[in-house]
């Protein structure tokens, strides 16, 4: 072995790794703060749960999430012996303390050979099952060749060595007793030339050094640095609940003191990214997990984290220098181009549902709402550009509080002859059990309607002790607030806040999944603390507290995840076990469910807005939920019984099969009074 060859191999791999590695990392540094340091404890159990083990990657899809994690953990194994190989490089005989042989030679041999199954597994899938998220891609094929490559020379270097050296070096024969592998290697080779094994040794040695090495330069090139940079993304992930919009400092911004930088809201620039936004971008590693169950990406839409991740992760490198230059004055034009348009597009942008798939997928929790909703802001309220749909919508939020536009005093006429309460003070608050905070689709639109009338049917036949705002209901503005309408969000939630606290409430409960995130999650940072139970909780908790009892009335119910519920507030129990609670037979199950449900593509202010790229999103959910040939197609929310509903309409399979939310099929359900207890 060289010295001298070892050291200039090693010199050139870190170097070229550090060179190229911090051409990026140095973008991400000057990227604007963000503090990602609470709760360290929680994030290095996700570095060892979901980086270590990649336990979020094997739940998902085990066969891919296995292999991946065999690669992974085996390539972490391996690193004790690429060390060793290195100093064999100074000194030939090196053995580490106490391990030479043994098991040490035994493990390596088992965890090379198991690396080498999961990389045959990887290119069968890659290249003959081709799975739709995996594009084709010349980098995954170089970095799976160079992987077999150093597991292939280790082996044989070992077989080499075995066969030069085991029969007159008795430490190495020990070690050749245990290395199952190299040793099956050694003896295929007997009876080979001295030479020849002498130039196999050598040859195996050194490929394998300049492989890892090589290896190791070309990591920060493209999506592999996700090997360096992964389980520090983890560790910076941003926990909490998952459909936070960033909040924008309304109050400064409108102070008199207030200096230009005040007044930047959103994302225009690449600039204006957090680190934490450039780090995501560039440790994506395009597995394309994240476009499994996208609604835009399935129907054809030009819209997929991945896709995201590439264009930012291209235009950082391109935009270097005006990055790392010093930044513009802040009331000075800055002169890099802005994100919306040239990077990512308006269609791109306006397409996302915000259903939170993505994210969840994403095997290092990478972030994408919290960077669409900025952009949207800077859309919206700097630019004044959005797409002309959200105008009326705006507006009608704006002077009626919600997104019609009828008069908000008629919000409560809906239930005019049920001759409900309407809290109007904290001494009648104490008097309730809770609010129901009706919403606007309940309280305006007929099918929304209906979903109202059938849950205070319930409410009623459980004794519930509830009250509603009646005409000072307001709306809580989720769905401007997603549309990048931070300014109207606030406006609406100071009003709605203001009305709840001054009446006392304490405990709300909703049919709409998009108000409870809301209310439970956003709302806090204006000052509404509130205990939140979606009405498919409250029932499960009626019947689980036998309050009302249901007769079996259905068949063939399957039940469509709303995402706002499932994926960003983590309930699928509820409403499953009330379905099963009302049906004759066993429920049925979309393919794509639960946390893999595919939206029914009326979030983030879709509901609002035309859809004229590719499929309707609705369309395909429903035809998913025709394929288990159900008779009722059961929701938990107003919007998605919208979408639903009209997705049956556009199949013309709305006569055959039925769309009901989860209250009116309880409501139909019900046993009369007395027959619970
Ligand atoms: S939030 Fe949903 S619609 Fe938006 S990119 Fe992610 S998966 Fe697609
Ligand atoms: S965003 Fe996450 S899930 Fe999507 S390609 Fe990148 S790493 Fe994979």
């Amino acid at each position: 072995m060289s010295p001298l060859g070892i050291t200039l191999l090693m010199l050139a791999g870190l170097a070229g790794f550090a060179w190229l590695a911090w051409r990026k990392l140095a973008i991400v540094v000057r990227l604007q703060p963000e503090v990602r340091w609470d709760h360290p404890a929680a994030r290095l159990k996700a570095v060892l749960v979901n980086g270590f083990l990649q336990q979020r990657m094997i739940a998902r899809d085990w066969k891919p999430g296995l292999m991946h994690a065999v690669i992974f953990l085996g390539f972490m194994a391996l690193l004790l012996r690429k060390v060793q190989l290195i100093a064999i490089g100074y000194h030939e005989p090196f053995v580490y303390p106490g391990l030479a042989g043994g098991l040490f030679a035994a493990l390596k041999d088992g965890v090379e050979l198991a690396v080498l199954a999961a990389l045959g597994y990887a290119f069968w899938r890659r290249y003959v099952q081709r799975p739709r998220r995996l594009e084709r891609n010349r980098e995954a094929l170089l970095v799976l060749v160079l992987i077999t490559v150093i597991m292939l020379t280790d082996l044989a270097y070992d077989g080499f060595r075995f066969a030069l050296f085991s029969a007159t070096d008795a430490g190495i024969a020990h070690e050749r007793g245990f290395a199952f592998a190299g040793s099956a290697l050694a003896s295929a080779l007997a009876g080979w030339p001295t030479a020849v094994l002498q130039a196999g040794y050598q040859l195996s040695y050194w490929v394998q050094l300049a492989t890892v090495f090589f290896f190791l330069a070309l990591l920060p090139t493209g999506e592999h640095f996700h090997i360096a940079t992964a389980l520090p993304t983890l560790f910076f992930r941003r926990g909490g609940p998952t459909n936070v919009v960033p909040a924008v400092d309304l109050e400064k911004m409108m102070s008199d003191d207030a200096d230009a930088g005040d007044l930047r809201v959103g994302v225009r620039t690449a600039r204006d990214l957090s680190w934490k936004d450039g780090l995501d971008a560039f440790t994506c590693t395009e597995c394309g997990r994240c476009k499994d169950a996208c609604p835009t990406f399935l129907t054809g839409k030009p819209l997929s984290l991945k896709w995201v991740n590439d264009s930012l992760k291209h235009h950082l490198v391109e935009q270097r220098d005006l990055l790392l230059a010093p930044a513009p004055a802040v009331d000075a034009e800055d002169p890099l181009p802005p994100l919306v348009g040239p990077v990512i597009s308006e269609e791109t942008l306006w397409a996302c549902t915000t259903c939170g798939y993505c994210e969840a997928a994403c095997p290092i929790e990478l972030e994408h709402l919290s960077k669409f909703y900025k952009l949207r802001q800077h859309r919206v309220m700097m630019d004044g550009e959005f797409p002309h749909e959200l105008k009326p919508v705006f507006e009608a939020y704006e002077s009626q509080s919600n997104p019609w536009g009828l008069p908000s005093q008629t919000r409560a006429d809906w239930a005019r002859d049920l001759d409900l309460p309407h809290l109007t003070d904290a001494a009648q608050a104490a008097q309730v059990d809770v609010l129901f905070y009706v919403g606007s689709a309940q309280s305006f639109d007929p099918r929304g309607q209906k979903i109202a009338r059938a849950f205070v049917a319930i409410l009623r036949a459980a004794g519930v002790r509830f009250a509603i705002l009646g005409d000072a209901e307001t709306s809580t503005g989720e769905c401007v607030r997603r549309a990048g309408n931070e300014m109207l969000f606030q406006q609406l939630a100071t009003t709605l806040v203001s009305t709840l606290n001054g009446r006392g409430v304490k405990r709300i409960v909703t049919c709409d999944p998009h108000a409870f995130n809301s209310l439970k999650n956003e709302y806090p940072a204006f000052g509404g603390h509130y205990e939140l139970e979606h009405h498919t909780q409250t029932i499960a908790r009626l019947l689980a507290e036998r309050r009302i009892a249901l007769a079996p009335s259905f068949e063939r119910v399957i039940f469509h995840d709303p995402c706002y519920l499932g994926r960003h507030n983590g309930e699928y129990e509820a409403p499953r076990q009330v379905i099963r609670l009302l049906s004759r037979d066993t429920p049925l199950a979309f393919e794509l469910q639960r946390e893999k449900a595919m939206c029914c593509g009326a979030g983030g202010a879709r509901m609002w807005l035309e859809e004229t790229i590719g499929t309707r999103i609705n369309v395909a959910r429903t035809e998913q939920a025709l394929q288990a040939r159900p008779q009722v197609i059961a929701t938990a929310c107003p919007y998605c019984a919208v979408m639903i509903g009209d997705g049956l309409k556009a199949l013309g399979r709305e006569a055959e099969v039925a769309n009901k939310d989860i209250a009116e099929l309880v409501a139909e359900s019900l046993l009369p009074a007395g027959a619970a207890s």
